[in-house]
């Protein structure tokens, strides 16, 4: 600890350390370290650290997306095509006097 004294920030040559990056290793001052899992680092780890899992996220995230994107695509096909399936099933006799007729012309 008695090191860390007379050490002084990386960022700011006037000020006094008061931590020290586990990762880089150089000290900072109050206003340069952020607290991170339970850890202190400097913002320029914080960043790195921050990275990874933003970058590997998108790529698992777009491929579930993807895979959503088609599955829903999928489940929509096969939603409309079952119906069109079940309408054509329904034999034309079905509608006959239904559809298509006309009341007032046959009330005149
Ligand atoms: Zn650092
Ligand atoms: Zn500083």
């Amino acid at each position: 600890m008695q090191n860390l004294l007379h050490q002084r920030c990386f960022n700011h040559a006037q000020r006094e350390a008061v931590a020290r990056c586990p990762e880089c290793t150089r000290f900072y001052c109050r206003e340069c370290v952020t607290e991170h899992d339970d850890r202190v680092v400097c913002s320029a780890c914080l960043k790195k650290l921050v990275r990874p899992p933003l970058t590997r996220r998108p790529a698992f995230v777009r491929i579930f997306r993807a895979a959503q994107c088609v599955a829903g695509i999928a489940i929509a096909w096969f939603f409309f095509f079952f119906i069109g399936e079940s309408l054509l099933r329904i034999p034309a006799s079905f509608h006959e006097g239904t559809l298509w007729r006309v009341h007032w012309m046959d009330e005149k």
